[in-house]
């Protein structure tokens, strides 16, 4: 466990996607140290079982529902945050996000006999409506979450935001084209983000998983049986320590970056908590 310190204590945060795995391991870390946290999901059952987590760990936490692909949604939780949190937010997580088989192809390499299988999707087959929707969720929804809670930000010469990106942003993951697309998107926000908000104080970074075992991802990356499918042999292949990551392993990175005292003056950066997957060239 990371020694708590009293830098982050008192601060208020924000964090979308809160009932998922990684965000919310990132929710009772901050309220470990003292951090006010606003746990949103869009379904507020799983946000509360997080709040639950931290209130028996004596936190402060609270759930709300919040999809961040619904404008009304997110005004409402921004509306709600602002009662709890009256002298404004410090901290957002931009967490939610996610894949949808119908914005990937189902191979690796596109073969012309793959037109006349109909087992097989392609890059022609995948529809408007799931392309949109994975790049809405990863990318339209960061953005629209931090137009409505950065305000909150504004005139108090402080903030913090923090983006999930992913290891398919620098150089794109086989078949999950919308989510790779989007994810680079996620990194390019930061810049700017970063860039438009350095006159007020408001600093945005992002974090970059490598792969970790999640809800989201477990089904493509190991067996009924637990052992590693082919993708997972591949990706282990490539991340030279080995294993996949643990929520626990973006917790420092994390604070780190949630603290001015620590990184005041680092704005517009990813940084990859990946197990030395991006700096391996296979060979
Ligand atoms: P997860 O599925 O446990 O968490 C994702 C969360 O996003 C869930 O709580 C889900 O309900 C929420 N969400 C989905 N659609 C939403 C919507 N419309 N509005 C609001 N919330 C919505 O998965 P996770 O692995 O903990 O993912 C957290 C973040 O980390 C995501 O942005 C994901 O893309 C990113 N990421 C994960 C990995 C990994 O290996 N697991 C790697 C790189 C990046």
């Amino acid at each position: 466990m990371i020694t708590i310190n009293d830098n982050l204590k008192g601060k208020t945060a924000v964090v979308t996607g809160g009932g998922g795995v990684l965000c919310g391991a990132m929710s009772m870390e901050l309220a470990r140290h003292g951090v006010k946290v606003a746990v949103l999901s869009r379904k507020e059952e799983n946000a509360q079982e997080v709040v639950n987590e931290i209130k028996k760990d004596g936190g402060e936490a609270f759930a709300l529902s919040c999809d961040v692909l619904e404008q009304a949604s997110i005004t409402k939780a921004a509306e709600a945050v602002k009662q709890q949190f009256p002298d404004g937010l410090d901290i957002l997580i931009n967490g939610a996000g996610g894949n949808h088989p119908d914005a990937s192809t189902s191979e690796e390499y596109f073969m012309q006999e793959h037109l006349e299988d109909p087992d097989v999707k392609t890059f022609f087959d995948l529809t408007e409506e799931g392309l949109k929707h994975v790049f809405n969720l990863n990318y339209v929804g960061t953005v629209m979450a931090t137009q409505e809670f950065m305000k909150q930000m504004v005139g108090r010469d402080n903030g913090i935001v923090i983006n999930i990106s992913s290891m398919s942003a620098p150089s794109p993951m086989t078949k999950v084209l919308s989510y790779s697309s989007a994810k680079a998107g996620i990194d390019n926000f930061t810049q700017w983000l970063a860039v438009h908000m350095a006159k007020e104080n408001i600093r945005c970074n992002a974090i970059a998983p490598g792969f970790f075992l999640t809800s989201q991802n477990r089904a493509l990356l190991l067996k009924e049986d637990g052992s590693h499918t082919a993708r997972s042999g591949k990706i282990i292949s490539q991340t030279p320590m080995e294993r996949f990551g643990k929520p626990e392993d973006l917790l420092g990175t994390l604070l780190w970056l949630t603290d001015e005292k620590m990184s005041g003056f680092v704005t517009g950066i990813t940084v990859p908590v990946d197990g030395g997957f991006m700096a391996y060239s296979g060979v």
